[in-house]
């Protein structure tokens, strides 16, 4: 089967130390069909074990994308999936691998979805706060022993599984929602949380998980373009009567 995904799915890779592993991620992206790997601030350069790992991928490696930071990796994105081997302080939505939703799925066929899958560190995973910016977590159920896994085999094994949401014709591509992007999310918790501030609902001395469930909220709800033109509005009136 030579069959070539129109998935527009960015793998993005956080400050690996590994540049062979950089390599081995670059051939499971290109023997699942795909064609997009990122890298924010890589700790090695792409060294030769990096072209001596990716094989036939070498085109894949040639065009990474490198950003300079977590946050201009996933700006323009509107759905942010991050992998994950443990379990965090407040729970996300969160995912195995061959469980990811049916929406979900319909939408990562859709063209207007700009996705993102993101892996950690090979030494310690994302951070926290990393990790709330995006909309989902996705967990690989391995044991319970030992259950981190080689970055490059993480890789793999997701690639594997959104290629198989792509191959398999019974889901729909879901392109009712224009939804929007990261940057207007962080736009709109930013803006609430000066407005809870403002009616003194909000104290961030004293309630420090308040605004980690609201970007949490947020993250969930996941707004259309029209939603967040209402909310943005409403808040703008709150702000312009307490004045
Ligand atoms: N020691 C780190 C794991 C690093 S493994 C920790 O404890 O967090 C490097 C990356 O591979 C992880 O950040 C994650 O993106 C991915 N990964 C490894 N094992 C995984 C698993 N079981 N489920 C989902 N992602 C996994």
């Amino acid at each position: 089967m030579n069959k070539k995904n129109n998935i527009d799915i960015e793998f993005i890779l956080v400050e690996p130390s590994h540049s062979g592993n950089i390599g081995a991620c670059a051939r499971a992206i290109k023997n699942m069909g795909f064609e997009k790997l990122a890298i924010v601030k890589p700790r090695k350069t792409i060294t030769e074990e990096a072209f001596h790992r990716a094989k036939s991928a070498k085109d894949i490696l040639e065009n990474a994308v490198i950003y300079e930071s977590f946050d201009q990796a996933i700006e323009e994105k509107n759905l942010i999936l991050a992998t994950s081997a443990r379990e965090r302080t407040i729970p996300w939505p969160t995912f195995y691998i061959d469980e990811i939703s049916e929406e979900i799925k319909g939408e990562l066929k859709s063209e207007k979805t700009k996705s993102a899958i993101i892996f950690g560190r090979e030494d310690n995973g994302l951070s926290n706060e990393e990790l709330q910016k995006c909309h989902i977590h996705l967990v690989i159920p391995t044991s319970d022993e030992y259950s981190s896994l080689n970055l490059s085999h993480a890789l793999q094994l997701v690639a594997f599984e959104i290629r198989k949401i792509y191959l398999d014709n019974n889901v729909p591509i879901s392109e009712e929602k224009d939804l929007v992007s990261n940057l207007e999310n962080e736009k709109l918790l930013e803006h609430l949380m000066e407005v809870l501030k403002k009616i003194d609902f909000y104290d961030p001395k004293s309630s420090k998980q308040v605004k980690t469930r609201i970007e949490r909220l947020i993250k969930k709800i996941r707004l259309d373009k029209m939603e967040m033109g209402i909310l943005r509005g409403f808040l703008s009136k709150i702000m312009d009567f307490e004045k």
